[in-house]
């Protein structure tokens, strides 16, 4: 796949063939708590040329909504704007009509999220491990059977025990395997690293050992957010949206621009989070078929320079 430095006539493509432009969050309109310079004032730019903008992040722990008008200070923003994995996980279970209890590894939102469908749920907050107890008896006790789903997301709490619970939950065959994201980590341009879900090995999860009756085969977490199709879907059925006519902009390859191949979207890579320009460059040099799907069909340094190219 060609992969171009954003110029003039990449910019006169995205005014001509381009109609809906999906933003993911962090890494494009912001890093942590600054906004990128230029990313909102090309939101509006694209808005004022009659693109239609939607917002698509991977991020499980505030509500899209909160999130968007905390950092950018953009009051009011209509719901079905935003799309973020708490939602998708919620939307998803009431889709596949689930009625038992979901054990979630998780934060507030995503137990918010599963309250507006009326999805019971337990799990999230503090749940530390007891000193001095005896492990699998105790355990035992604490074992909800009416738990049929584990929901893993971010936990600022995570626990040992949290992790046993949700093994243990995991290897009855009737227990479904859900997964909010597999980002790694959180872009912070610091000496600190924020990992995400622990998700990167979801082996952790879902530990099912020979003496289970069940056997050894291990259930893998199926993932709802980028780079899977779910989020799109949701928007395309809401909006209608035409995927040849849509544009996905973001700051991972294997999340945000693997997503928009695997939905038949235009994509753009920004460098201003996770990615930077000597990995681009690697995914761009490669022959793996694996990789192809990472290659996004533009890049810049940031949203802005796409911006500053638009019409005024
Ligand atoms: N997960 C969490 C918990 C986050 O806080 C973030 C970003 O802040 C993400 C995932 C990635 O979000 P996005 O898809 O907007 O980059
Ligand atoms: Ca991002």
């Amino acid at each position: 796949m060609s992969c171009r430095l954003i110029d003039d006539l990449c910019a006169n493509e995205v005014c001509q063939h381009i109609d809906n432009v999906l933003l993911d969050c962090d890494g494009v309109l912001w890093n942590g708590n600054d906004a990128i310079p230029g990313s909102l004032e090309t939101v509006e730019k694209l808005k004022k040329l009659g693109k239609r903008v939607y917002y698509v992040t991977n991020n499980s722990a505030r509500l899209g909504r909160i999130m968007l008008r905390s950092v950018l200070n953009w009051g009011t923003m209509p719901k079905r704007k935003i799309v973020c994995t708490s939602y998708i996980a919620a939307l998803y279970l009431h889709n596949e009509g689930f009625k038992d209890k979901v054990y979630v590894v998780g934060n507030p939102s995503m137990g918010r999220e599963l309250d507006q469908f009326g999805i019971r749920h337990i799990g999230v907050g503090p749940d530390p491990l007891p000193e001095d107890c005896e492990l699998a008896d105790w355990l035992k006790t604490k074992l909800d059977p009416e738990v049929k789903c584990v929901l893993v997301g971010f936990d600022p709490h995570l626990s040992y025990l949290k992790m046993m619970k949700a093994a243990s939950y995991n290897q009855k065959s009737d227990c479904l395997f859900l997964a909010t994201n597999e980002d790694t980590h959180l872009p912070v341009n610091s000496d600190i690293v924020i990992p995400v879900n622990l998700t990167t090995d979801f082996s952790i999860w879902n530990w099912k050992c020979s003496s289970c009756s069940e056997g050894t085969i291990t259930q893998s977490a199926n993932v709802l957010g980028k780079p899977e199709k779910n989020m799109f879907k949701v928007l395309q059925k809401a909006h209608g949206l035409d995927p040849n006519r849509t544009m996905m902009v973001g700051d991972r390859c294997n999340t945000d621009i693997a997503m928009a191949t695997n939905c038949g979207l235009k994509s753009f890579l920004v460098l201003s989070g996770v990615v930077k320009l000597p990995e681009l460059q690697e995914y761009m040099a490669s022959t793996d078929s694996m990789i192809q799907p990472y290659i996004p069909n533009y890049y810049a340094a940031c949203l802005g320079d796409l911006g500053k190219l638009l019409p005024e």
